[in-house]
């Protein structure tokens, strides 16, 4: 797939011609005058999305709590039905999938129920790169068992601190380990992580391991069920476009469907029995047993469409131009932003199969105000402290044209010193 990329912009234009995923740019709402660079924090909009968040509204306003029967995707069956639609994308059986809660709480209750300490195997495996909300799940579930999170939470260490090394985390996986919780990509970095090996490794030393998928599912596609991962999370909201805060998704592989949920709730209970009301638990015997609550129907209505949206493209399609896309991108930060006196450097990898959809860059001085200087253009990429800008080009809504134009910005910014204009403050959100 090698491509041989040029800094001209007549280049960019013929991609975007041939480009196979073009027709579905027009399928998405790009906030005005913006290059949204920013689909691996939170996805646009589209009208598939947009239409489905209407039908549910409208089926609220017209029937009432009949929608939970009579809803065109009937809401009793929303989790089930979402799940299915997203199980190609991460290689699942449609029953090992569930829709529900956030991948928070997902974390803490799959880790509930695998992570019971016992003789030796009192320990979790993670890494110092990990997600800090997956971190404080981890650190609470420890504390959960009167365990000490600082003795019984090993983090694998980073020899760059931007990506970690697969056999550094297999030499941790010691039998002191009971459960392992990785990213299937580092957020910041974006470097993917070899979860089949990893879930080889683990298995071998008979060690429980699960996947973040948030900063990939959507973009890359995943075989879960084929290298027999335990168990995964992953959120909806980043290259899914489910929306701000749209409900996440829950994966358990079918050997482990015997187990019992330890967060447990009436959402979890086997459909058929459910409105017995018995207060007896009785567990559907698949990842829907998870769930806990009332799924969030209006907040999770948009992943409908987006799921269509994803699907008509197709994952592998999706991901071949993504991985073209950071290829250009990488391209332009070496061509015309490495020498002087630019000095970007890149932190992502460089082979495309073991990156995600965004590249990180990192530079001596000034990235702070040089991504408010990009900002103060239009662009919407996102900082991450102390020192690092993502730019993730979706392969759904963006174009080479728009990453061409990213690196001419940048370059204009660091040319006439613009980022001199803007303060080192930090807003809330960056
Ligand atoms: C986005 C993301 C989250 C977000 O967690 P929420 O509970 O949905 O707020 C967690 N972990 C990782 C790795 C993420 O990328």
């Amino acid at each position: 797939m090698k491509q041989l990329f040029s800094t001209d912009r007549e280049a960019a234009v013929k991609m975007d011609q041939e480009d196979a995923l073009k027709v579905f740019r027009d399928h998405f709402y790009i906030p005005e005058r913006t290059l949204y660079m920013d689909g691996n924090s939170l996805g646009l909009l589209s009208m598939e999305a947009e239409y489905s968040i209407r039908r549910v509204l409208n089926e609220w306003r017209d029937l009432g709590i009949k929608g939970w029967l009579k809803g065109k995707q009937p809401w009793f069956y929303f989790a089930e039905k979402m799940a299915e639609k997203a199980s190609g994308l991460v290689g699942a059986e449609a029953d090992e999938l569930i829709m529900t809660g956030t991948t928070t709480i997902n974390i803490h209750s799959l880790i509930s129920t695998f992570y019971q300490p016992e003789g030796r195997r009192t320990k979790i495996l993670a890494d110092r790169l990990n997600f800090p909300s997956d971190i404080y799940a981890l650190k609470g579930q420890i504390s959960l068992h009167n365990l000490d999170p600082d003795k019984e939470l090993i983090l694998v260490e980073s020899p760059d601190g931007f990506n970690l090394r697969e056999e550094d985390i297999v030499s941790q996986m010691s039998e002191e380990v009971a459960v392992a919780l990785l990213p299937s990509v580092l957020y910041r970095s974006g470097q993917l992580l070899d979860m089949e090996y990893l879930t080889r490794e683990a298995h071998k030393r008979g060690i429980v391991i699960g996947f973040d998928c948030s900063h990939s599912a959507g973009v890359v596609p995943h075989h879960f069920s084929k290298w027999g991962v335990d168990f995964a999370v992953f959120c909806s909201y980043k290259y899914l476009n489910g929306g701000p805060g749209s409900s996440a998704f829950l994966y358990l592989n079918r050997r482990h469907f015997d187990k019992e949920p330890v967060l447990t709730g009436w959402f979890g209970n086997k459909k058929e029995t459910q409105f017995d009301m018995s207060l007896e638990f009785d567990h559907a015997r698949n990842a829907g047993g998870w769930q806990i609550s009332s799924p969030g129907i209006l907040g999770s209505s948009p992943i409908e469409g987006s799921l269509e949206l994803i699907n008509e493209a197709g994952i592998e399609p999706i991901r071949e131009k993504s991985k073209q896309m950071t290829g250009y991108l990488v391209y332009l930060l070496e061509e015309l932003l490495s020498g002087d006196p630019y000095h970007f450097k890149i932190v992502s990898p460089r082979d495309a199969d073991r990156r995600s959809g965004h590249i990180a860059i990192t530079r001596e001085r000034d990235v702070f105000r040089i991504n408010e200087a990009l900002k103060n253009k239009g662009v919407v990429p996102d900082f991450r402290p102390p020192d690092l800008i993502r730019i993730a080009p979706s392969p759904l809504y963006n174009t080479y044209q728009e990453i061409w134009q990213v690196a001419q910005f940048l370059k204009e910014i660091i040319d006439n010193k613009e980022y001199e204009a803007f303060s080192s403050q930090r807003d809330a959100i960056s």
